[in-house]
């Protein structure tokens, strides 16, 4: 599951760098047209010009940047987004809240640029503190800079109302405020349900994960290994379909142990598992029943052919060449579904041939129905 989170984490991140690159070319693209149209519009004094040309270049330089930055991978993508964060921030503070009143435009010039580009801002903005600090500090820095420019907005509107200067382009400036506000929560609402499933999502995955699979070999554990057979059984039942078990253990197991110590055990057990894992089938399922005791569940497996999966397993367990100067066998006993007996007794046929295994020498295989002399 690890690796499955990694993998999703990379695709996501590869997304969010195609999103980013793509918004800066599209920006740069808004950019220039913002520049044309400040060109051919002869109404803006000099210095007004001057200061959102300045403005203009401080966006394209910057997208510029985030472009190269990505591409080059010079910065790690959640401090990117930060610093784009900062930046827009800044940019909207400066050059669509506080500067244009200063410059004394009117209110049908505020809602141009509400709906040009101001709105889009803050809406970037908002939606980029949401997603970048999680919990209360990315709603309450999302609120400010929100509350901040409405009610900058919301001043003009009032002064210009009471000087009698409002054209009806003042209600519409608010309407738009109001309704971006109402987007926002809607989007900030989603974003937290969305959060709030994936949490679940993955303690439901890692809850499974733990309850049915063996923390150290990764194989599914006696709980999962009691399902699996149970519906290997229903499906033997109502198909007649041949359904064989092999039942493994490890032999002078505890000799490893006591000679290598534990932990050159508990990579004896790794190793096992995972190379038999390895080198069986697909619909085959390797269990960890208990200690160094394993179960083999073969679905649609005659009774002669599990004998021979078994004593090929045998086989590679005895071969399998280890780091240490270990060597490892084990015993099989093997029993095939009758069709109508209990799991339980399946299982104890299976066990009674390992025992059988066992007392006959080790290192063996055993059929059902073996009894020890
Ligand atoms: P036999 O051939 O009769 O099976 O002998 P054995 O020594 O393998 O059998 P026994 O049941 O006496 O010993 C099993 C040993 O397996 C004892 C136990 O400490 C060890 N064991 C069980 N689980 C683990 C484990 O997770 N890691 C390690 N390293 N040892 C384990
Ligand atoms: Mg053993
Ligand atoms: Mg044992």
């Amino acid at each position: 599951m690890v690796e499955r989170i990694k993998q999703d984490r990379v695709r996501f991140d590869a997304q969010r760098q195609l999103a980013y690159r793509m918004s800066g070319s599209l920006g740069m693209l808004l950019v220039l047209y913002a520049q044309f149209t400040l060109l051919t519009d002869s109404n803006p004094s000099y210095l007004s010009r001057a200061v959102f040309a300045i403005n203009h270049c401080a966006l394209a330089g910057f997208s510029c940047w985030v472009i190269w930055a990505l591409r080059r991978g010079w910065l790690l993508l959640d401090a990117v987004e930060r610093i784009v964060l900062w930046f827009f921030a800044f940019e909207s503070i400066c050059f669509n809240s506080v500067l244009p009143p200063l410059f004394g435009q009117g209110l049908p010039i505020l809602l141009r640029e509400t709906i040009g580009d101001d709105i889009w801002f803050i809406l970037v903005i908002c939606t980029l503190a949401i997603h970048l600090y999680s919990g209360r500090r990315g709603i309450l820095m999302a609120l400010g800079f929100y509350i901040f420019s409405f009610a900058v907005a919301a001043g003009r509107v009032l002064v210009a109302d009471a000087h009698g200067q409002d054209d009806g382009s003042g209600i519409m400036v608010i309407q738009i405020y109001v309704m971006a506000g109402a987007l926002l929560c809607f989007l900030f609402v989603i974003a937290r349900y969305r959060d709030h499933m994936q949490r679940l999502q993955v303690e439901y995955e890692l809850l499974e994960q733990m309850a049915f699979n063996d923390v150290l070999t990764g194989l599914p554990n006696r709980r999962m290994g009691y399902q699996v057979l149970q519906s290997q059984i229903a499906l033997s039942r109502r198909g007649r379909h041949p359904l064989c078990v092999c039942l493994w253990d490890i032999d002078h197991f505890k000799q490893i142990n006591d000679t290598y110590g534990h932990e050159v055990g508990d990579m004896v057990l790794q190793a096992l598992a995972e190379h038999l894992t390895s080198v069986m089938r697909v619909s085959d399922t390797l269990i960890r029943w208990g200690g160094e005791e394993f179960v083999v569940v073969l679905p649609e497996t005659l009774f002669a052919d599990a004998l021979m999966v078994a004593e090929r397993l045998r086989g590679t367990i005895a071969e399998l060449p280890m780091s240490w100067d270990v060597r490892a066998t084990a015993s099989f006993g093997v029993s095939c579904y009758d069709g109508i007996e209990t799991l339980e007794h399946l299982l104890q046929r299976a066990d009674l041939a390992l025992y059988a295994a066992k007392a006959a020498g080790r290192n063996r295989v055993m059929p059902q129905d073996t009894y020890p002399n």
